[in-house]
This record gives structure tokens, sequence and C-alpha cells, in this order.
């Protein structure tokens, strides 16, 4: 049995169109309702025949959902459910998929409280946004981790995680605090790092921005990649996860003024070790089918 019959998906971007098309495409019975607050988004969104239907506000919406999933930047969610907050049905269950919990559980138990709340955050994406960069198999073979609060109903906690099951995810529970600190290292310290990096290539003086582009196949491109993720999305995030990305960041400091200390001494066996280290990751996500085997990422040549 489908663990839900009437989805509402609000804020309808990269996440919340592949969530749609998802949806349709692997539990085609169920009702996909949407809501954007730009009416542009909206626009778009019926003229691709996303949703069953899309809703001019978040209220009509949610009317008759039994799940409603929250697919805004991080730092909107609180308002975004506190515009449907009176029009939702009692024993409908709310959810999200914003890229850290902590901030986001204590936006929407505020917006709605009292009201059976159950984030997720799949850990899928493209440094594309918006309605039309989504795709149906985004979740497939992909980590989607529930982050239940304290005391929350276990089967509400299940129906959720099978609906993630339903679109192709692997599901993994997690308190929402240890949610956080892992993204940091995993996720939000590389898109600093990345941003930094690019931002710094950029800024350099005595070499040219055209050389930065002509020879970019050295490595910078690979971050160029993530440095172009959308910049609402990320501020979000970085103010929404502070903590944990501060103290993973002060980590980073630590290790990166290491490896400074051993290339000015000439320790060869501490970059090499570290290095070696490193490599046996790469393959262990290989070999865990999170990240593609062939050389350059299966880049075409
Ligand atoms: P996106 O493509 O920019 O889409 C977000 C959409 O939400 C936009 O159309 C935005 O409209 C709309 N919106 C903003 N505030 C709203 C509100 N109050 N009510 C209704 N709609 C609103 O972003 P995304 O990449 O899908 O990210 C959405 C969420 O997924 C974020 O919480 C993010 O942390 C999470 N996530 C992202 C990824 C990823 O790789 N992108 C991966 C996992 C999770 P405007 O354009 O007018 O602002």
């Amino acid at each position: 049995m489908l663990p839900f019959s009437r989805v509402t998906i609000i804020g309808l971007g990269l996440i919340g169109s592949s969530l749609a098309r998802s949806i349709r495409q692997y539990m085609p019975t169920v009702r996909v309702t949407g809501h954007d607050a730009d009416p542009q988004v909206r626009e778009i969104g019926r003229a691709i025949d996303l949703c069953d239907d899309i809703a001019d506000t978040a209220g009509a919406a949610v009317t008759d959902a039994d799940l409603v999933v929250l697919c805004v930047p991080v730092r909107a969610m609180g308002v975004a459910a506190a515009d449907f907050a009176d029009d939702l049905p009692a024993d409908a269950i709310v959810s999200d998929v914003g890229s850290c919990k902590v901030d986001v559980l204590a936006q929407l138990s505020a917006a709605l409280p009292g009201r059976a709340i159950i984030p997720a955050h799949p850990v899928a994406g493209t440094e594309n946004s918006g309605p039309e960069a989504g795709f149906a198999t985004l979740f497939q073979g992909r980590w989607c981790i529930v982050t239940p609060p304290a005391g929350a109903d276990p089967a509400a906690v299940e129906r959720v995680a099978e609906f993630w099951r339903r679109v192709g995810a692997d599901v993994e529970t997690m308190e929402p605090a240890h949610h956080d600190l892992v993204l940091a290292v995993t996720s939000h310290l590389p898109h600093l790092i990345a941003y930094t990096i690019v931002g710094t290539a950029s800024d350099l003086e005595d070499v040219t921005q055209s050389e930065v582009i002509k020879y970019s196949a050295g490595g910078f491109r690979d971050f160029t990649r993530i440095a172009a993720s959308d910049p609402t999305m990320w501020r979000d995030v970085f103010l929404a996860n502070k903590d944990a990305v501060l103290e993973m960041l002060q980590r980073f400091s630590e290790d990166l003024s290491a490896l400074q200390r051993a290339i000015r001494w000439d320790d060869g066996d501490a970059l090499f070790n570290l290095f070696t280290r490193t490599r046996a990751i790469r393959r262990s996500i290989i070999e865990q089918g999170q990240d593609d085997p062939k050389p350059d990422f299966g880049r075409k040549h």
C-alpha cells in the first residue's frame, strides 16, 4: 500500500520539481498538487504539466493533502509553513527536503505547533535550479536522511521513510544535530572551499581570467561546478547551519596549516601518506555506487 495518496509540494525548484516528477513516475496513482511563491515558476510548472494541479496560494494547495513537503530554501521554511498553517488538514504530515535540519525543525515547530512534522533530507542534487532543472530519477540510489524530532510517532516516520523508498532512495534515520554535523563535512564545507577557490582565482591580478578559464581542466573546473550552485540556497545553508560549519571549518584550517608546514619543510612522507588515504576514500565512494567510476567523471572528450 502506498504511504500517501495526496501529496502537496511547496516550492517547485530543482528538488520540488524532481519530487513531483518522481511521484508521477513511481507512484502514478498519487495526486500531486504544487505551489510556488513565484508566479512565473507556477506558470512554467503548468506549461510543463509538472503536477495534477498547481495552486496560486499555499493554503489552497494543502486543503486535502495527507503529506506536505516543503522544498523551499532553508531560511524560508518557517514563512512558507505559516502560509498554509490554517488550511492544513488535521491528520496531514508535514515534511521538508532542507539541507540542514536543526534550524528547519525549529522553524517548522514554531509555525505549526502540535502538528506531525517529520523532516527529511534527500542527499541528491545538481548545480542547477528552477522547475525545468528537475528530473524523475534524481533520488534513485541516493540516500535520504529522515530526522524525526524526539517523540515523533514511529508510524508517521515509517510512512515518510517508505515515501522516499518508493522514489528510489535508500533511507537512513538520524538525529537532526548529528545530520547537521555529518553534512557540514560532506557537503557544506566542500561547497565553501569551492566558492573560495573560484573566488580567489577570479581575484588574482597576475593571472588573467582567460588563463584561468583556458587551463581549468587542471582541477579548477571541478570546483567551478560546485561553485555554480544556487546562491540563495547556499547562503541559507551556511547561515542556518552556522555552528556545525564553523566547527568543521576550524578543523579544516588546522589540517590546512599542517599541510602548509609539510610543504614548507619538504615532508614528502606526510604528503604521500595523506594523498594515499584520500585516494582510498575516492575508491570507497565508487565501490558504494555514489559516483561514476569512469575517468574524469565520465566526461566526453
Ligand atoms: P530552487 O531550485 O531555487 O527552488 C526553490 C523554489 O522555492 C523557488 O522557486 C523559490 O521561488 C521557491 N520559494 C522560495 N520561498 C518560497 C515560499 N515562501 N513559498 C513557496 N515557494 C517559495 O532550490 P532547490 O535546489 O530546489 O532547493 C530547495 C530545498 O532543497 C532547499 O531547502 C535546499 O536546501 C534543499 N536541497 C537542495 C539540494 C540541491 O542540490 N539543490 C539537495 C538537497 C536538498 P523564488 O525563485 O521566487 O525564490
